[in-house]
């Protein structure tokens, strides 16, 4: 057998250009110059999105009894955002060039530069770090102004009249929407504690600078389960959740030397956190959170009760008691969790570029190829294959005739099988499959092939 060497992912501008071409992720507004921070998927990619958001919702919702979904809008009421701290403190400390105006994230500079991490730090610290290594304008090397705090909401008013009094916030994070739909959910659905309710949904924040292709963008979805639970019970579910979050991501086909937990020190927690910690991946740029799992304690409720004005606390029947409940959160960025997907699949081998995704996330699971265009009988025979197959999988029929050149597009997007219909097909009803990972090829009767690749693709 040939020694396969292969190449894992270099750079992710290596990733995003093969998104682009291979039609997983193109730049949104491309045509009018593109805008910084908005990508659009494209065929491919919008199945392996779904593939990866069907994934996560069958494991927190269908498969547990006790959590429930939610769908909420994007366009929120001001109070809600008063109320969960955003408006006032949903910030990124900003400084300014003085000659050329860019604008930079005071974080990033001293990350970047001086390899500080300020997270927490007051910015009048963090302005006279930056003043006393010298840090200045990444453009023209100008001064830069004091850092200042920038808030990440973008705003815009709801009806006709641009006033402070119609002001709305487009949702920076889909966690609130669940809190304030908790009394509704729980009461329609009966649930007692402790309970879930999850969303998938898409959040927007205007970052300062989007970067890391699908990393940091200003639009993007979540993948967000709120967990309601006595109070006391924080630690023993904070570990639950952070153990089933890491399995998800194992079993679907990231290796365990690529993941890694990382805790909150003190000073970044959030304003609401109790403890927090991150799921990170190992990206070519380093590592970087996919998901966070958070001890949120019962900030959110309570700040919401106090705001509205409505009891959301929660009645104990067996122990009679009243009490607001506290939460953990699971909160997964879909985008990056593609990311890390593609970047654990990506592998140029000799004279192949290859996906090796779970099947269960590849966008199409079997291709289907007549050998030959100009054989009626072969191709009927694969025709017949394809809507046979296509009842039970998502199938790709390709009637080009060029089989090299088939398999090494099949291969690029992740298909785990390719079937061929050949001439033996004819008399010997079968065809072959040929392995996407190990390229090996074996014969398998037609009537066999659906409860074969079922086999294959569980
Ligand atoms: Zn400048």
């Amino acid at each position: 057998m040939r020694l396969q060497i292969v190449q894992p992912i270099k750079s992710i501008d290596e990733l995003a250009s093969f998104c682009k071409r291979a039609g997983f992720v193109f730049p949104s507004f491309e045509i009018y110059g593109g805008m910084a921070g908005f990508y659009d998927y494209g065929p491919r990619g919008v199945e392996l999105k779904n593939n990866i958001k069907a994934a996560w919702w069958k494991s927190i919702v269908q498969d547990r009894e006790d959590v429930v979904g939610i769908d909420a809008v994007t366009v929120n009421h001001p109070k809600v955002w008063e109320a969960s701290g955003h408006v006032a403190s949903f910030t990124d400390p900003l400084v300014d060039c003085k000659s050329c105006k860019s604008r930079f994230r005071a974080d990033h500079l001293a990350k970047d530069i001086l390899n500080v991490d300020v997270a927490g730090m007051p910015l009048e610290e963090v302005t006279t770090l930056l003043r006393n290594k010298n840090v200045r304008c990444q453009k023209c090397k100008g001064e830069l102004t004091e850092a200042r705090k920038y808030n990440l909401m973008f705003k815009t008013h709801v009806g006709p009249i641009e006033s402070d009094e119609n002001v709305a916030y487009l949702r920076p994070e889909t966690a609130q929407l669940i809190y304030l739909n908790f009394k509704l959910v729980q009461d329609s659905a009966r649930l007692k504690l402790p309970f879930g309710i999850a969303q998938i949904g898409r959040a927007y924040r205007n970052e300062i600078a989007p970067r890391d292709f699908l990393f940091r963008v200003r639009e993007f979805e979540q993948m967000e389960m709120q967990y309601f639970i006595k109070p006391g019970d924080n630690k023993k579910f904070f570990e639950q959740w952070k153990k089933e979050r890491m399995n998800w991501y194992l079993s679907l086909g990231i290796k365990k030397e690529n993941l890694r937990f990382r805790e909150h020190i003190k000073t970044e927690l959030a304003h609401y956190a109790k403890a927090a910690v991150d799921i990170e991946y190992k990206f070519p740029w380093g590592w970087g959170e996919i998901e966070g799992v958070h001890d949120r304690g019962n900030w959110d409720l309570s700040q919401h009760s106090k705001v509205s004005g409505k009891d959301l606390s929660y009645f104990d029947d067996e122990k009679k008691t009243r009490f607001v409940p506290n939460i953990i959160e699971v909160s997964a960025g879909v985008d990056r969790t593609f990311l890390a997907f593609m970047c654990e699949a990506y592998a140029t081998e000799a004279e192949r570029i290859v996906l090796k995704l779970n099947p269960k996330l590849s966008p199409i699971k079997v291709a289907v190829f007549p050998l030959v265009k100009n054989d009626n009988r072969i191709v009927k025979f694969a025709g017949n294959v394809f809507s046979d197959l296509k009842k039970k999988f998502v199938v790709y029929y390709d009637k080009s005739g060029n089989i090299g050149k088939s398999y090494r597009r099949q291969d690029e997007i992740g298909t785990p099988f390719c079937i061929t219909v050949d001439f033996d097909s004819l008399k010997k009803k079968d065809v072959t499959v040929r392995d996407r990972d190990t390229m090996k090829q074996k014969r398998v009767k037609v009537k066999e092939l659906a409860g074969y690749l079922e086999k294959q693709l569980q």
